[in-house]
């Protein structure tokens, strides 16, 4: 048996195939591989315009580490009998489909009767970063147990939104049922 397919690298051979599976996925769902201004940054931080969701990282990528804070507090308890790498996979698998679902042409036209009026899906690159950030939160919640875990989802809460007026709740809310005097705030 090749060495690459050792058990051992089992977690890390299942995450690749997702993530192959999710770009193809996302390319055939027409989305572009990285933003239209040519420019492959790791970090943009506008979080209402043209490169917001196109680059690896921006504003949005801190809700994508607490989508990792919240699957490791779930999938930590649920599956608790798993090895951490096949934790990670399952928690990296969830976000990957939630990057599908996210970029299907229903929810973006829900994304764009909120605040996120000229939004029209992710790059390729920022959903990997998106994907990626989510790995992060994952293992910082790892790391520093459920207390602190919900201690930083509230300071990420709270920062997003002073600084952007939009945070993970805002979005879920808005994406489910949307409410106009929060979208006027987050305009104004
Ligand atoms: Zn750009």
């Amino acid at each position: 048996m090749p060495k690459v397919l050792h058990r051992k690298n089992w977690p890390s051979l299942a995450l690749l195939a997702v993530l192959i599976l999710t770009v193809w996925q996302l390319r055939a769902q027409g989305r572009i591989w990285f933003c239209e201004c040519g420019q492959i940054r790791f970090w943009t931080s506008e979080a209402d315009g043209p490169h917001t969701s196109q680059h690896l990282a921006d504003p949005y990528s801190f809700s994508h580490v607490q989508h990792g804070l919240l699957l490791f507090l779930f999938v930590g308890w649920a599956f608790r009998r798993w090895k951490w790498p096949w934790q990670l996979w399952l928690v990296l698998t969830v976000e990957a489909g939630w990057e599908l679902l996210e970029n299907t042409r229903w929810v973006i036209d829900r994304y764009r009767m909120t605040a996120a009026l000229g939004y029209n899906g992710d790059s390729i690159l920022n959903s990997m970063g998106d994907i990626l950030s989510c790995g992060a939160g994952c293992c910082l919640a790892r790391r520093i147990g459920w207390r602190w875990t919900c201690v930083l989802f509230l300071v990420i809460e709270l920062t997003m939104l002073l600084t952007i007026r939009d945070c993970l709740l805002l979005n879920v809310l808005m994406l489910v049922h949307p409410l106009e005097v929060v979208k006027q705030w987050q305009l104004g």
